[in-house]
């Protein structure tokens, strides 16, 4: 299981441009709810994916947010300064996050529906704006794994994390480490 460490992070997975974007998740609008609602978005406060509204061009924004990351992610993590052009599609996303709210009948916390596209973009501009602008962006790491392009925000405490997830690129790396030993 791969844990990007960061909504904004986590974004990548749902499709890359180029020859990845035969994977994309977010080209049809009935993908993005179900999605939102697996996502670190909405740990300890539940989405329903009925919820979630977004417009084709909503759609086209977010697949702009994310491809645009799939610059500025390797380049953190490369130690280097994201292109300017690229944090300006970034800083033109941030605005109004998903609203929460109470629950008049449950009395625990929830998502004031609508959760529009736009806010959605929103929240993952802001987690963005607060990786990229602060110290945060030295535990941006690229996956170790050979041929694994995931990149994701290192939060353990020693930050020493090195693979997307152990059973994806860590255990592959300790089997080809037995076999170059055994070799
Ligand atoms: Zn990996």
């Amino acid at each position: 299981m791969f844990d990007a460490g960061s909504f904004a992070l986590e974004l990548l997975v749902t499709g890359a441009p180029g020859r990845f974007s035969v994977y994309e998740v977010f080209d049809k609008v009935e993908n993005l709810g179900p999605w939102i609602a697996e996502s670190r978005m909405t740990i300890g406060i539940p989405l329903d994916p009925a919820d979630v509204v977004a417009t084709d061009e909503e759609m086209r924004a977010l697949r702009e947010f994310r491809n645009t990351l799939w610059r500025v992610a390797p380049a953190l993590a490369a130690g280097d300064q994201p292109a300017p052009e690229d944090l300006v599609v970034i800083n033109e996303a941030v605005g109004a996050p998903p609203r929460i709210a109470i629950d008049t009948k449950t009395g625990r916390t929830t998502w004031a529906p609508p959760v529009t596209g736009t806010q959605i973009l929103a929240a993952a501009a802001r987690d963005a704006v607060g990786i990229i602008g602060t110290d945060l962006r030295e535990r941006v790491r690229q996956c170790q794994g050979s041929r694994c392009l995931l990149t994701f925000l290192d939060t353990s405490r020693p930050g020493n994390r090195r693979w997307c997830s152990m059973q994806r690129c860590g255990n592959r790396h300790k089997v080809g480490a037995y076999r170059e030993r055994k070799g």
